[in-house]
């Protein structure tokens, strides 16, 4: 029987979220056309209308895990669907997205198959007959390569670094229904969910990302980053000294304890550039900040520079764009 790689489909408002894709392409490279089953899981409340989406890339069986109480992520209640799921599909290789979800299901998911685990994935690799993982350490400082000795082993990969599976080669996928019973030793039950930000573009997968440190000085001083983002469909996010500071919500907050995010533009504006800010935005493709001191670090790990008041660059910045 051939083996099997299972992809943890992640999904958010009735969309498949790209990170999905992407560790569909992580997969498959993983699997480097070597008789390996690439199946995808959907868990969730409707979650199998999803299926569809899922149509023509590179997966052979789509498992859905559909539930009502299943609507909300309940780290305990996912874990025990996934959970069940591997017990009888036995994959040997799990593959999830870096994102919030991922990072807390992953290592509750190794612990419980046992298995090997390696996070904030960026880049797989075929070397001989080995699959070669590539992960960030030290803020982007470094990078390691390992491979996995033993199976069953877990991946998340970091959104915004693989490229997207692309559609096409392979026939319809056998979508299975699987049953799911609430566990009666679940400890918690997720009522409901709030949502705070009102970005449209979500940050972590954004391929632009406008971020403002303690140099925006206020929640108004928010407004012409916004501005920028909106008009380049990009997000914004913030220094966690801009966010200590009550200048915007915590969910912006990228660095060491907050988002990790890898734009394909990033434009730091008033952040200073310590390295737990770094840690979450040094990966990012070109990074452009503008700071009014010219010995700020953050010009140390820019690809361009402006020294200037953000105040008056940005606007700039929006006006120009705008005739573009
Ligand atoms: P500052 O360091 O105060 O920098 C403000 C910058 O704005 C200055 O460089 C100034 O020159 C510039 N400026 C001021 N006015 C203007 C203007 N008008 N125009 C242009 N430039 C202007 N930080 C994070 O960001 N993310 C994290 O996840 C994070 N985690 C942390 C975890 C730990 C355990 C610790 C100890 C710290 C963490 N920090 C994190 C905090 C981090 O050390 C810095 O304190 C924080 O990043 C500083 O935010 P800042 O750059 O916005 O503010």
């Amino acid at each position: 029987m051939s083996e099997t790689y299972l992809v943890f489909a992640e999904h958010r408002g009735g969309k498949l979220r790209q990170v999905t894709l992407e560790a569909l392409q992580a997969a498959a490279v993983a699997a480097d056309d070597g008789g390996v089953r690439i199946a995808a899981v959907l868990i969730g409340h409707n979650a199998g209308a999803l299926a569809e989406a899922l149509a023509g890339y590179p997966v052979s069986d789509i498992h859905v895990i559909e539930d009502a109480s299943l609507e909300h992520y309940n780290p305990e209640a996912y874990l025990h669907a996934l959970a069940e799921l591997c017990g009888a599909v036995r994959p040997v290789a799990v593959f999830l997205g870096h994102t919030a979800l991922g990072r807390d299901l992953a290592p509750a998911l190794a612990a419980r198959l046992k298995a090997g685990q390696l996070s904030d994935v960026i880049a797989v690799e075929r070397s001989g007959d080995e699959t070669v993982f590539t992960r960030p350490l030290y803020a982007g400082k470094a990078f390691e390569k390992k491979v996995f000795r033993g199976t069953p082993w877990i991946v998340t990969v970091r959104p915004n670094n693989i490229p997207p599976a692309a559609v096409g080669g392979l026939a319809t996928a056998n979508v299975a229904k699987h049953d799911y019973t609430a566990p009666s030793s679940l400890r918690t039950i997720v009522k409901d969910v709030v949502r705070q930000t009102s970005g449209k573009v979500d940050l972590t997968e954004a391929k632009i990302v406008v971020s403002g440190g303690r140099g925006v000085k206020s929640s108004d001083g928010f407004k012409p980053l916004e501005e920028l983002a909106e008009l380049l469909g990009g997000a914004v996010g913030a220094s966690r000294g801009a966010c200590d500071a009550g200048y915007c919500d915590y969910a912006l907050q990228i660095g060491q304890t907050g988002k990790v995010v890898t734009p394909e533009i990033y434009i730091a504006c008033g952040i200073s550039g310590a390295i737990q800010h770094l840690a979450g935005m040094s990966q990012s493709r070109i990074i452009i900040a503008i700071n009014k001191d010219p010995e700020a670090p953050i010009f140390k790990v820019a690809d361009y520079g402006i020294v200037g008041d953000l105040f008056e660059v940005v606007p700039l910045l929006t006006e120009e764009f705008r005739k573009a």
